[in-house]
């Protein structure tokens, strides 16, 4: 079973998108270009939906995971609400028709224009990380004769168990609060006179694998609930879990979300000593859009090099970066299943920028068949794909091509070369 198998696979020997074959997409669009299913993204949305129905809840999709606004309109259409990181992410989501309502704003780092923004569209809360940005919240609320509902970010210190980059649980890293600072800073309420301590937000990390990180995290979330309502003298109003659930890249066992939803429901549900009073937020990205989108590129030249060769492709790491960025796997396929058989070689997978992290997986066995004008997939980049390239080279950024209902949907064009130099004095 290949990682996003369900939507990914092939039919007549074509590798398709929900029966929708790549290469007519490709002969539409040319390549590299991303391409995701509707229902790719929509189904993992309704397992945790259904999954929390026992409780009040609210999904916040993580926009930095893929965030073009025709897929920030489909999920929000599906019931998800947004978590956003930046002022860009809330002018994404006001132009995708969410709610305020339905958004909260994380990050280590927002501006009081980006605060002020937030406040002004009536979002349902801030994940706050840090005194000082307490501090200026409560300011520029003050000055808008407003009130910010406020969810204090813990840091609970446990391990995730994930790549150190996407590790933020720990106490050593820069995210949220440490218990003793919340309880200081909730003790002295008074100083945040346009703040309501509404919530408490975790997040540890992402692509997680096990439960066991998550539920020693929700336990020490669950011991902070008391002693903060006995700090402000009203009760809280809603927990948010934060994301992180893992996706298959490779051949990995992830968390089961019937089981992650189980996990939420015994800590915060009816049968746990909160008896469900609590609202409970997440904020999937990865598990969402994860595996609801590939990379296509075709293979300009191959050229051999001692005892491996290389297969260069037109797509890049400024297309894609989590390989260069992380040593992330990302597995590659033939969108001809013939391309699959015959004799094997060993190859690198690289692409034409001039970085040798440029690499798109080293030392993969695949037929010799695939060659100069083959296409090949590579998988599980439906997030952290898009949204984290760039235009290094001087090469416009991919289109994004959307599949729903059997519909080919351009919804983000290739760049041209004209946007690439726009806003720059040329004369
Ligand atoms: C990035 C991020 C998420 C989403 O993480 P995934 O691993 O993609 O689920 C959720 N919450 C916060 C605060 C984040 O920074």
């Amino acid at each position: 079973m290949i990682p996003g198998g369900q939507n990914f696979f092939y039919k007549n020997s074509h590798l398709t998108v929900d029966g929708i074959p790549i290469l007519e997409i490709a002969e539409k669009v040319g390549t590299p270009a991303y391409i995701y299913s509707a229902n790719a993204l929509i189904t993992p949305l309704q397992e945790l939906q259904k999954g929390l129905r026992g409780l009040d809840h609210l999904i916040c999709y993580a926009v930095k995971a893929n965030s073009n606004v025709s897929i920030l309109r489909l999920l929000n259409g599906a019931g998800a609400g947004m978590d956003l990181v930046s002022g860009g992410e809330l002018y994404r989501a006001s132009i995708a028709g969410v709610p305020g309502h339905q958004i909260v704003f994380s990050g280590v780092g927002k501006t009081p224009g980006e605060m002020a923004s937030a406040l002004e569209y009536g979002i349902f809360s801030f994940n706050v990380e840090s005194i000082q940005e307490l501090h200026t919240l409560n300011a520029v609320a003050e000055q808008m004769g407003m009130t910010a509902s406020v969810a204090l970010r813990f840091n609970p210190d446990v391990d995730a168990k994930t790549h150190p980059y996407i590790s933020t649980g720990l106490k050593k890293n820069k995210f949220g609060l440490q218990k003793n600072e919340i309880l200081s800073i909730v003790s002295k309420r008074n100083d945040f006179k346009n703040i309501t301590f509404s919530g408490i937000s975790v997040h540890i990390g992402s692509q997680l694998l096990s439960l066991a990180p998550l539920a020693a995290a929700f336990k020490k979330v669950s011991a902070l609930v008391e002693p903060l309502e006995a700090l402000t003298g009203y009760p809280l109003k809603f927990v948010d879990l934060g994301g992180g659930i893992g996706i298959q890249y490779k051949n990995e066992k992830t968390i089961s979300l019937p089981q992650y939803c189980k996990l939420i429901e015994s800590c915060f549900g009816k049968k746990s000593r909160f008896k469900g009073r609590l609202k409970i937020l997440i904020e999937p990205g990865r598990t969402i859009a994860g595996n609801a989108g590939i990379l296509i590129s075709e293979v300009l030249y191959k050229k051999e090099r001692g005892k491996k060769s290389f297969v260069i492709l037109d797509a890049a790491m400024n297309d894609l970066a989590r390989p260069s960025l992380y040593g992330s796997f990302h597995e590659i396929i033939p969108v001809d299943q013939k391309e699959l058989s015959g004799t094997k070689e060993f190859v690198d997978f690289v692409g034409p920028v001039c970085e040798s992290s440029d690499c798109f997986g080293s030392e993969r066995k695949i037929s010799k068949k695939i060659n100069q004008g083959s296409l090949v997939a590579i998988l599980s980049a439906g997030a952290y794909g898009f949204t984290m390239s760039s235009q290094y080279n001087t090469r416009p950024r991919p289109p994004e091509v959307l599949i729903d209902h059997g519909v080919i949907k351009t919804i983000r064009d290739r760049e041209k070369y004209e946007t690439l130099i726009l806003g720059e004095a040329v004369e």
